[in-house]
């Protein structure tokens, strides 16, 4: 058997025995118990399911208060909350927006919405997430400060602003990145899509920009089945983002008057009854997915050429999805292959942003290491109910 065949299956063998025998095991799966049913159940009792409804109220204030937010403004879905994040950090037609090449693609769907243009830039191989020194040192190289305005002097577009990605739950190192951010500049929006539950120096991924999107997709955290939020400290902006979410109509007893183009981004009430169910369970996930992450741990230690993605010093991560990374690139492909075989559904990284075709023209940074962390890692089923000891 050669070298590489044995890697992998001592890697397949020792996931084969930390998973439960059910097969095939997902990459994550939401966890719905009695509670879920109960609030969604008063949600249709109550008769108000769509936009308006005291379920929505609710989960807005159970999220600032989770995560310490001053305000949480919910939408349809993650996607919705990085389009009016942006808009309201002031991202126009035209723009340059800094973001890691490393994401899902909504993130850099959301700017191309506004007419504006993606600008990649690298990711630090510790956190996974943009590499301050590595674009500071490339902004002084290609930007020139004009009136405050940070302008591409390749493109002659102003860079409006900085999204940093909290990229598989792990958080970013924020207070360096606001640093620069200011340096330059440049508005500051995170991309807290996967980070719910996460923290950088006890502080709530989400909350250092001035705003900050979370979704609730079925695959993420905790899920409203379809769903996101703003989150941010300013109070005219959380008045600009529920107008600018619900058609921008002006309040009145019968008249429709709309003041300005907008969207209609609310998140219905049913949505928002799930989400306070499984808020009220999010604690209960994390510890669960800190020991699916230690049991990983153990799992893969002594296993020649792959490590286990762990959190930096500092960090607090949700754990949200774990991910190896293989020191052979040449042996993802045959490793997904083989996990799937037997039933097992790990799956790459994305395809990093700047080699999809509506992108692949975006200005960007040399990214060596993208490309080379995409190359070799694969991330692993995650739910938390597959964590040893857990009852849930
Ligand atoms: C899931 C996700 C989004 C988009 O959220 P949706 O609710 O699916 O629209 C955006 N960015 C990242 C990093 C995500 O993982």
């Amino acid at each position: 058997m050669s070298g590489k065949q044995r890697i992998i299956d001592d890697l397949a063998a020792r996931l084969e025995h930390l998973l439960p025998p059910q097969r095939p095991v997902g990459l994550h799966e939401p966890s719905m118990t009695e509670e879920e049913k109960r609030l969604v159940g008063d949600c249709l009792d109550s008769g108000w399911v769509s936009s308006v409804g005291a379920y929505v109220d609710r989960f807005e204030r159970e999220l600032a208060q989770y995560t310490g937010a001053k305000h949480a403004v919910c939408v349809v879905n993650g996607t919705a909350a990085l389009h009016v994040s942006l808009q309201l950090a002031g991202v126009r037609r035209g723009d340059e927006v800094l973001v890691p090449s490393l994401t899902f693609v909504a993130t850099c769907n959301a700017i191309a919405y506004l007419g504006a243009s993606p600008h990649f830039v690298d990711i630090e191989a510790e956190t996974l997430a943009v590499d301050g020194d590595r674009m500071a040192a490339y902004l002084d190289e290609i930007g020139e400060m004009r009136d405050g305005e940070l302008i591409n002097q390749r493109s002659g577009r102003p860079i409006r602003a900085l999204v940093v990605v909290h990229v598989l739950g792990h958080p970013a190192r924020m207070d360096h990145l606001k640093v620069v951010a200011d340096r330059f500049g440049l508005e500051l929006i995170e991309d807290a899509a996967e980070s719910l539950g996460s923290r950088y120096r006890d502080r709530h991924t989400g909350t250092w920009g001035r705003v900050g999107a979370l979704s609730f997709n079925g695959n993420k955290i905790i899920t409203t089945g379809g769903g996101g939020a703003v989150l941010t400290d300013n109070e005219q902006l959380t008045q600009e983002a529920k107008h600018l979410t619900t058609t921008a109509k002006l309040p009145h007893a019968w008249e429709f008057m709309h003041d300005q183009l907008a969207y209609n981004y609310r998140m219905p009430n049913i949505n928002a009854a799930l989400g306070c169910a499984q808020l009220s369970r999010l604690d209960g996930f994390i510890a669960a997915k800190r020991r699916l992450h230690e049991d990983y741990r153990r799992a893969v230690e002594g296993c020649e050429g792959v490590k286990l993605f762990t959190e930096m010093a500092a960090c607090r991560s949700n754990h949200w999805l774990n991910m190896v990374i293989l020191d052979r690139a040449e042996l993802r492909d045959p490793l997904l292959a083989l996990l799937h075989e037997r039933g097992i559904l790990a799956r790459p990284l994305w395809n990093p942003m700047h080699t999809l075709p509506m992108f692949s023209q975006a200005p960007r940074m040399p990214l060596p290491v993208t490309e080379s962390l995409v190359a070799r890692s694969v991330c692993l089923p995650s739910s938390p109910s597959l964590a040893s000891g857990d009852g849930q």
